[in-house]
């Protein structure tokens, strides 16, 4: 592979920001992708997976960019244990299709299934499970990562490496193959209650009494200000007993490229009331995995909706002695800032310990929110909810994030030196030079 014919490309984060040039180094197999780390050079290089983060972690401006998305093979799989070996490049979306049929899951899983097995272990991702079930992480037993020094190791559990490398953001080497212990369901239908929230006390609440559902969320109206702050709905789920076991197979609508932004105040304060108030929006049901798990996977490239400027996500956590306080101060700094957040999202977390050195997860709540790119104004607000949560010893999602100090990330995160010290010469992330190289 002769890296130097090949042509520079403009690649986006999720998030659509602003594009950066990167040498794509393409790779089908596990051996390309061992390749690929070996004959690395002085120019860093950087794994992609199928790019879900939002801000800077999948981004290597400058440098080379291996594309892994293709190498998705399956390598062992025992339908017994429900134990898999597989190329890192494989998605959850693909792992589904073959694994539901026989009776099996994911253990964890985030709200999209566009996600390659190597991607969800370099962030260390968390679901609606997470109290329960911990990171995905907790379920993985063995990687196989491509170091530099031409070597392929096989990391288990007790390694330093294995921790590094789980939440390493891409950073200690190449994964190339994920060993995975899958979860046994009998149906592919969950069931499932959603409750009303009038503020955010009740969220608080119902998350304390919804300890016999294994998966829990709140959607927040964002739109809610003074005594209604909060207000939103609360979803939680299990898994069914009986039913099929079909894998899903909806259509994707495609969302076109938009100049302007279109999820403006009027459109969401629209969108919102329709979703709290629909007739069939409380209640007690069952429903197929996909929509319960995976609500914007039916809208392709939705995060185009937000135009050519594109959007940020902030997430963050906060321990929960901090969170009523924290959460309010969040929730009116964002109403008040101008432009609403088209998603709101709350969870708690729990204190299931993930053996990765920089996973995002601790013990108290979660909040995500959406806003749309306007320029400095944003970037401010974003800086002064940063600000609330450090102060709450919180910290922010750096799969998610694209604007934290390395104050703020050193702070969150003070295990980060470790990781620099594990970290492979020659890998580097866009969200490493900003948050930690010129702190190393
Ligand atoms: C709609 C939506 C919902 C989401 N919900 C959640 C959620 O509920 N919980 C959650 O935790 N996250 C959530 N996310 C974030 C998403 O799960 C993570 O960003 C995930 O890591 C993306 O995986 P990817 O394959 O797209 O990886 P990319 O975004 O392409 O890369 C992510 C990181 O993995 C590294 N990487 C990728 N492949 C390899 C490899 N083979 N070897 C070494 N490093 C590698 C990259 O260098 C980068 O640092 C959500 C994202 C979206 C768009």
């Amino acid at each position: 592979m002769d890296r130097n014919t090949s042509e520079r490309q403009q690649v986006y984060a999720w998030g659509r920001l602003q594009p950066r040039a990167h040498v794509i180094v393409p790779a089908a197999f596990a051996d390309e992708m061992v390749a690929a780390i070996r004959a690395s050079d002085k120019r860093p290089l950087l794994c992609r997976g199928l790019g879900r983060s939002y801000g800077d972690v999948a981004l290597n401006g400058g440098g080379y960019l291996l594309d892994t998305a293709r190498a998705d093979h399956f390598l062992t799989a025992d339908w017994e244990t429900g134990v898999v070996r597989a190329e890192a490049g494989l998605s959850f979306d693909a792992l589904l299709r073959v694994c539901v049929p026989r009776g099996w899951f994911l253990p964890v899983t985030p709200g999209t299934k566009f996600v390659t097995l190597g991607g969800a272990v370099a962030n260390d991702v968390h679901g609606k499970n997470q109290e329960s079930a911990g990171t995905i992480g907790c379920h993985v037993r063995r990687i196989g990562l491509a170091r530099s020094t031409g070597e392929m190791l096989d990391l288990s559990v007790d390694s330093p490496l294995f921790a590094a490398t789980v939440g390493g953001l891409g950073l200690t080497g190449v994964i190339v193959w994920v060993e995975l212990k899958l979860l046994p369901i009998r149906s592919a239908t969950m069931d499932v209650e959603t409750l009303a929230m009038a503020r955010l006390d009740d969220f608080f609440r119902l998350s304390a009494e919804s300890a016999d559902w294994p998966y829990t969320v709140a959607w927040v109206d964002s739109l809610a200000r003074g005594p209604s702050l909060g207000r939103g709905l609360f979803m939680r789920g299990r898994h069914a007993d009986a039913g099929a076991l079909t894998p899903h197979g909806r259509k994707q609508i495609a969302v076109p490229h938009v100049a302007r932004h279109l999820l403006n105040r009027g459109t969401i304060a629209l969108f919102n009331y329709f979703y709290r108030t629909r007739p069939w929006a409380t209640g007690r049901g069952t429903m197929h995995y996909e929509p319960f798990f995976y609500p914007l996977d039916s809208l392709s490239d939705w995060n185009r909706l937000y135009g050519r400027r594109g959007f940020f996500q902030h997430q963050s956590v906060v321990p929960m002695k901090n969170a009523p306080e924290t959460l309010r101060s969040l929730l009116e700094l964002s109403a008040e800032g101008g432009e609403p957040s088209f998603l709101t999202v709350l969870k708690v977390l729990g204190d299931r310990p993930s053996p990765g050195l920089l996973s995002f997860p601790k013990s108290g709540v979660t909040l995500a929110l959406d806003l749309a790119n306007r320029g400095d104004g944003t970037r401010r607000l974003l800086d002064r909810m940063t600000d609330v949560v450090v102060a709450a010893a919180g910290r922010l999602y750096p799969a998610k994030d694209a604007t934290m100090s390395g104050e703020a990330f050193r702070a969150g995160y003070p295990q980060w030196r470790q990781l620099e010290e594990q970290r492979d010469p020659a890998l580097m992330s866009d969200f490493w030079r900003r948050v930690a190289a010129d702190a190393a």
